[in-house]
């Protein structure tokens, strides 16, 4: 396979060298050995600090995408109203796995350039009593940071039962205070901002949304009942993969050496460069407020002078890899994720320089004046 020198994909990240080697062992059963439950128990601890939050915290083995449906599958029963915010696909992809669970969804949609609004989310609530409020935190292919903190407060002032966040692309790179706002059901991946392999899907569940699960009594690989207290009956609803739980739990040890202070810092210090590299080499932002755009990717539009197939090999032919955007972005729109260990100030600058000169390949100018040519 061949690794580029430059990686600068929105996720699965690079795995840093210390977290690969706490993969690289070899483990006795995680279904016998006390020192296993140990370790399970400081990766929660972790992950806990580290998105806000003093619920149990579900580290299921899957990707990200496993939260998401367990969550939701745990949760709802047929007919049951949510409000799904989408400013994106995965807040519209959310809205679609409720409603295929027959669940009454009403979607509440913005421009995938904007983020969400909340007292609209509050005219939805009160309009439609759900039992559960959905949305993403940063919305990864638009490349936005939506206010999850406001819709809390309309959330927690109409009373809706259930608060559902997909922070698996914010949860270690931008603010997220899981309890402060509110949110009942916080998912979060391995492979974004935690810099793991991707294949663990964590879901912090507060009390009263546990009870609703209890009450649901959703059963099935993906559910999240048999976590309420897996940890304390040492019984896991199937073997847990060591390996991943030790690199889990290293990523996160990483994280809260440097403090999630620092850490936030970090990512919104390398955001705010990446887009002031991109304007002056005359990219247009994707987002339309410059405010709206995540700490953790940047979405940018694919210039009109160039193909989006045509931009990613001269990426690929100068060791550089980005990501592309899909839907209704797909060729549109390409993203530059420096989320995790990609949220480094030195990765980044040489990734500018090599975009800047890919862009003048060809094209005879490129230095910051020849912005019109890029289809401004
Ligand atoms: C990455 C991501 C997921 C998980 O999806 P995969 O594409 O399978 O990694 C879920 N939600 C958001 C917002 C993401 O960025």
């Amino acid at each position: 396979m061949r690794t580029y020198e430059i990686p600068l994909v929105p996720g699965p990240t690079s795995v840093p060298a210390e977290v690969l080697a706490a993969y690289a062992c070899d483990y006795g059963s995680a279904d016998l050995e006390e020192e296993f439950f140990e370790l399970y128990a400081s990766a929660e601890r972790r992950l806990q600090a580290i998105i806000g939050t003093s619920n149990r915290v579900a580290v299921m083995a899957g990707e990200g995408m496993l939260a998401l449906w367990g969550a939701l599958k745990s949760a709802l029963e047929p007919g049951d109203r949510v409000v799904v915010v989408s400013t994106g696909p995965f807040g519209r992809g959310i809205g679609e796995m409720a409603g295929g669970q027959g669940a009454d969804v009403r979607l509440l949609e913005f421009e995938y350039e904007e983020v969400c609004d909340p007292a609209q989310v509050e005219e939805a609530v009160r309009e439609f009593e759900p039992k559960m409020v959905t949305m993403v935190h940063c919305e990864t292919p638009a490349g936005t940071l939506n206010p999850v903190a406001g819709v809390g407060e309309v959330v927690r002032a109409h009373r809706v039962p259930l608060f559902y966040v997909d922070a698996v692309a914010s949860a270690g790179g931008a603010p997220l205070a899981t309890d402060d706002w509110g949110i009942d059901l916080c998912l979060a991946g391995s492979q974004k901002c935690l810099s793991a392999p991707p294949e663990l899907a964590i879901v912090s569940v507060s009390e009263r949304a546990w009870e609703i699960v209890d009450r649901v009594g959703y059963e099935g690989y993906d559910a999240l009942s048999p976590w309420r207290d897996a940890l304390d009956r040492r019984c896991f609803p199937y073997t847990m993969c060591w390996h991943s739980i030790a690199a889990l739990d290293v990523a996160c040890r990483r994280v809260l050496a440097e403090g999630i202070d620092e850490v936030i810092a970090r990512h919104a210090d390398v955001g705010a460069y990446c887009r002031r590299r991109a304007r002056d080499m005359g990219l247009r932002l994707f987002p339309r407020e410059e405010a709206s755009s995540s700490p953790t990717v940047t979405a940018l539009r694919v210039p009109d002078a160039i193909s989006w197939p045509d931009l990613d090999a001269r990426l690929r032919r100068r060791g550089m890899v980005v990501g592309g955007s899909w839907e209704k972005l797909a060729g549109k729109v390409f993203r530059i994720g420096h989320m995790g260990s990609q949220a480094d100030l030195d990765l980044v600058r040489r990734g500018m320089d090599v975009l800047e000169e890919a862009l003048a390949e060809d094209m005879g100018f490129g230095q910051g004046a020849g912005g019109s040519a890029l289809g401004r």
